[in-house]
């Protein structure tokens, strides 16, 4: 960049302009150009807009959604964009995702206005999701479903049974996202189902050719991916029956008791442990076929790769029914996550895990500031978990629990979190703990103000504490580590007794509360019922 380049262009024209303006013959009209700065900058609000692609607002009316759904107008690179505020890595399945959710409602608006198109032959773009554990495949789609605004709903594939009377039928799912509309089926009917834990329903024995109800399931599936009307209550469902009975008794207009699955969208995911190996194997034998060198060596690479590269009969040798796999032309495998992405997901992914943390601790006014050697020592301890991203909240629970449970009854409105509290959490706790236990916080006073209200509410009387009093009970609370209120009923237990005594014979219903009475609260109370004795009742 040249130095010209540097410079500030607006300071230039405004020299140039102060220089015109002081010309007196000439004559300025400001408004269009006024009027061009102000589109200009609408102009670059609205970029900024298509730059951050936004879902509809949560509280439109369901007529507002469905329209919005039935003019889907959204672009691929929208929906890549919108995606990558949320989640890491994944640009594969991000883009592929994109096109297949543009396709699928592009066809729906266009089937809705337009007869002949919505009778055509049409292969869904149903997807298969490959990939381990906690790397993101759900989060995709569930911030895909939200950016559309449509309903979602993820069900687990091995709690299917073939007919329903035992478990989970696959029709429920239908059921289910209906559920997630609010009842409204017009809505579900856009939905999107997300399947998980599909490797699971090719057994072995499906490939040695014996039925088994993971091949009854896939063809059940099979049936909802294309398009079939679901019961909105199962058989089996007899208080769902009855009610649409005594709907139609009291002469209720007859609701839609069915749900039409042909324009929701279904994805199926699965970790296909086995499956990589298995392809890796397939190309490994190409490859001595066509002459092995060290460079198309294959054996050092991790089977997790060669997810990307299975092709339909890969799946079919999994276990797979041929037409069930054909109606997921889509197909896209999600990659590990290292511990560098790990660690991006804590520092750059919008509402990620820690901030979830931070927010958390404000809810007691606690700051927490992260050091960057925390993240790193954070996404280390995560990669060996072995769960993807899920690893961060196993090693962010082990972190901050104790301090989540200690820090809220101190003084402390403060902390930083380094390498060594995550490797060392306690000791970094006690630490921080010694550090600022003679800390008092105005907090931790209104404790006691608040037992003292509570005490009113409940038995009548006003115990009046002075400072002093407070701040010892304070002290007490932290050398004992006790809460402030374990701390007051403690002391204060007999006074419920003691001052309905004193009231009866007195009247009195307010009690100057000293250091004195902390110290020693049964002593003072004693003297005080000695005092009452012989007093008139106060008028
Ligand atoms: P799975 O791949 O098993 O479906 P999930 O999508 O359910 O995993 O991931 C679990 C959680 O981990 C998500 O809710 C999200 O908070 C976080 N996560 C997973 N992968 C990513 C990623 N690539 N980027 C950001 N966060 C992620």
């Amino acid at each position: 960049m040249t130095k010209k380049d540097d410079d500030n262009p607006l300071e230039e024209i405004q020299k140039q302009l102060r220089d015109f303006m002081n010309n007196k013959n000439v004559q300025v009209a400001f408004a269009p150009f006024m009027e061009s700065m102000k589109a200009n900058s609408e102009g670059a609000k609205e970029e900024k807009d298509i730059d951050k692609p936004t879902p509809p607002p949560e509280d439109i009316s369901r007529d507002e959604r469905l329209d919005t759904i039935r003019s889907f107008d959204r672009r691929p690179k929208e929906i890549r964009d919108y995606l990558d505020r949320f989640v890491i890595k994944q640009e594969q399945a991000k883009r592929v995702l994109s096109v297949a959710v543009c396709d699928h409602y592009n066809h729906v608006r266009r089937c809705l206005d337009d007869e002949k198109l919505s009778k055509s032959e049409y292969v869904k773009p149903n997807v298969l999701l490959l990939g381990p554990t906690g790397v993101g495949k759900t989060f995709l789609m569930r911030n895909v479903a939200k950016l559309i605004g449509v309903p979602f709903i993820k069900a687990d594939a091995t709690k299917f049974s073939e007919t329903g009377y035992v478990g989970y039928d696959v029709e429920d799912i239908v059921r289910d996202l209906v559920k997630s509309a609010d009842g409204d089926v017009e809505l579900a009917e856009f939905g999107i189902v997300y399947v998980d834990e599909i490797d699971k329903i090719a057994s072995e024995s499906s490939r040695n050719g014996k039925d088994v109800s993971g091949r009854g399931v896939q063809i059940n599936l099979l049936k909802l991916m294309e398009e079939t009307e679901v019961n909105l209550h199962a058989p089996q469902d007899m208080m769902g029956q009855m009610k649409a009975f005594m709907d139609m008794q009291k002469g209720n207009k007859p609701k839609k008791s069915t749900v039409s699955t042909r324009n929701i969208l279904f994805i199926v995911s699965g970790a296909f442990d086995q499956l990589g190996e298995n392809v890796r194997k397939r190309l490994d034998l190409n490859r001595i076929g066509f002459g092995s060198t060290e460079e198309n060596d294959l054996s050092n690479e991790s089977a997790n790769r060669f997810l990307s590269k299975a092709e339909t009969r890969d799946f079919i040798d999994y276990g797979f029914e041929p037409e069930f796999i054909g109606r997921l032309p889509v197909r896209v495998a999600c990659e590990e996550l290292s511990k560098e992405d790990l660690a991006e997901i804590l520092s750059s992914s919008e509402g990620n895990v820690l901030e979830q943390y931070r927010n958390d601790f404000s809810g007691y006014n606690i700051k927490v500031k992260i050091l960057e050697d925390a993240i790193d020592q954070i996404a280390e301890q995560a990669a060996l978990e072995k769960t993807g991203a899920r690893g961060l909240v196993t090693v962010l629970e082990r972190t901050f629990r104790d301090f989540k449970f200690e820090l809220p009854s101190t003084a402390i409105r403060a902390f930083s979190v380094n390498a060594n509290t995550v490797t060392n959490p306690a000791a970094e706790l006690e630490e921080l703990l010694n550090d600022n236990r003679d800390q008092l916080d105005e907090s931790l006073l209104e404790d006691v103000e608040r037992y003292a209200t509570q005490f009113k509410k409940e038995h009548g009387y006003d115990l009046k504490f002075r400072k002093t009093a407070m701040v010892a009970i304070v002290k007490e609370s932290i050398s004992q580590n006790r809460s402030v209120r374990a701390i007051c009923e403690r002391k204060f237990s007999d006074f419920v007794h003691g001052l309905s005594i004193i009231n009866q014979r007195t009247g009195k219903k307010e009690f100057m509360i000293d250091k004195k009475v902390v110290d020693d609260p049964d002593k003072e109370l004693s003297q005080w019922v000695i005092e009452s004795f012989g007093k008139q009742p106060e008028s």
